[in-house]
C-alpha cells in the first residue's frame, strides 16, 4: 500500500488515524477496535467490511 495513502484516510466512524498492520493488510482503528481489510492494496473503508478486533488482540 502506498504510504502517502495512509496519510489521507481517517477512520470513517471517528475520523481518527488509522494504524496499518502489514502483516495483516489491515487498518486498525484503535478507538472503535475495528480492523478495515486491505485488498490488493486498496483499503475497503466501509464498516461492514471491517472486523471487529478481539479483545486479545493488542493495538500498537
Ligand atoms: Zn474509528
Amino acid at each position: 500500500m502506498d504510504p502517502k495513502l495512509l496519510d489521507i484516510l481517517v477512520c470513517p466512524l471517528c475520523k481518527g488515524p488509522l494504524i496499518y498492520k502489514k502483516d495483516k493488510q489491515e487498518l486498525i482503528c484503535k478507538p472503535d477496535r475495528l480492523a478495515y481489510p486491505i485488498k490488493d492494496g486498496i483499503p475497503i473503508m466501509l464498516e461492514d467490511e471491517a472486523r471487529q478486533l478481539s479483545p486479545e488482540e493488542k493495538v500498537e
